[in-house]
């Protein structure tokens, strides 16, 4: 079931919650809504599934207008993070509810019911648990289960909003992995909330950036992480590093470097434009001496040698502070210590040129 959404506005009194928004998602693809909080994500999830309506725009299931449908005919899944299960009822009970619920006509057979139930506490890894009550689970094994019981009426859409959100950081990365496998099992078309960009990468096809109820880019996590479309991506999809810069003869010179900035050709910029440029820390190398076309002179102010690479902080005087993420290896034959006299090299940039 392809989902697709066209020129949609949502707003709240004054306030515009979505500003014509489009976005296609391809039938058995996992999609990522990703930006902070506030940006329009929930919302944009909750026309998809008929929980809002929009002032303006059409909302299509595999090409046919569903806007004006009501939320229950449209066959939605929810995942949702504080979507409580029925405390009272067993794991296994809390699965069926949605088939038992169902109008006679429409409802499987008890023993329909009962084996679709096992078969989801199979694939959600929880079948010796069926008979246990969500209390006696932890909070990745209920949200666990709360999967199962969106799965289990067999939504034509799953929906999934900051599913893992209220989870400690080693369950959340356990449970993002085990959600990549299962939809690579049961491939349900899925639209995915978070404002964790790495949770995003590892989980999704393909990611949509959104940021004040507008999409910023979509792409493939690939995609979105190595070309960012503006400053704004480029922000929210990692550490960088913002340095200020100036266009002089056709190149960008960085304050408080050498001229000569080597920048992609797909840049056009007139002379004495303002311009920024973006490097992430582990893009950049340090050395005692200046090397090649640009070298930032800073000083070293911190260092943290726990972890895959090492993290330095260094103060410059014409710019911000520099973040660098060395290997360990060339950390170690550089013996940088605090308060050293080095030389900053990007060696991967991007260039933002201001409008204007
Ligand atoms: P996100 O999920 O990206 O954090 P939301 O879609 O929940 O963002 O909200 C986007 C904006 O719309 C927020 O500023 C929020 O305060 C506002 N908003 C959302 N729902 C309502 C509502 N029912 N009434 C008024 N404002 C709302
Ligand atoms: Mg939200």
């Amino acid at each position: 079931m392809s989902i697709e959404v066209f020129n949609i506005t949502k707003r709240f009194g004054a306030f515009t919650a979505l500003d014509n928004v489009s976005l296609h998602v391809p039938s058995g693809e996992l999609v990522a809504l990703l930006g902070p909080s506030g940006s329009g994500k929930t919302t944009l999830l909750r026309v998809i599934a008929g929980l809002e309506s929009p002032d303006k725009g059409t909302v299509l299931f595999d090409g046919g207008d569903i806007t004006e449908q009501h939320v229950r005919q449209r066959q939605v899944g929810f995942v949702f993070q504080h979507y409580a299960l029925f405390k009272h009822m067993s794991v296994f009970k809390n699965i069926a509810f949605g088939l038992r619920v169902r109008t006679r006509a429409t409802r499987p057979s008890a023993r329909d019911i009962e084996q679709r139930v096992m078969r989801l506490l199979k694939l959600v890894q929880l079948d010796k648990f069926a008979n246990r009550y969500p209390s006696q689970l932890s909070g990745g094994q209920r949200q666990r289960v709360a999967l199962a019981r969106a799965l289990a009426v067999e939504p034509r859409v799953l929906l999934l909003d900051e599913p893992f959100g209220a989870l400690d950081a080693k369950v959340r990365v356990e449970l993002r992995r085990w959600l990549r496998r299962l939809h690579e099992e049961i491939h349900v078309t899925s639209v995915f909330v978070t404002h964790d960009q790495e949770e995003a990468m590892e989980v999704a096809d393909r990611i949509v950036v959104m940021s004040n109820g507008r999409i910023e880019q979509v792409g493939a996590p690939e995609d979105v992480y190595h070309h960012p479309a503006n400053p704004f991506v480029y922000n929210f999809l990692g550490n960088v590093n913002l340095f200020h810069a100036r266009v002089v003869n056709g190149r960008p010179e960085i304050t408080g470097s050498g001229p000569g900035l080597g920048v992609d050709s797909k840049t056009r910029a007139h002379d004495r434009a303002e311009a920024l440029v973006y490097v992430r820390p582990h893009m950049m190398d340090i050395d005692a001496i200046p090397r090649g076309d640009i070298s930032v002179r800073a000083r070293v102010k911190h260092v943290n040698a726990a972890g895959p690479l090492v993290k330095v902080e260094l103060t410059a005087p014409e710019n911000d502070d520099i973040h660098v993420e060395l290997p360990q290896e060339r950390y170690r034959s550089l013996r940088l210590k605090q308060g050293d006299d080095v030389f900053v090299i990007p060696r991967d940039m991007r260039l933002f040129v201001n409008a204007g």
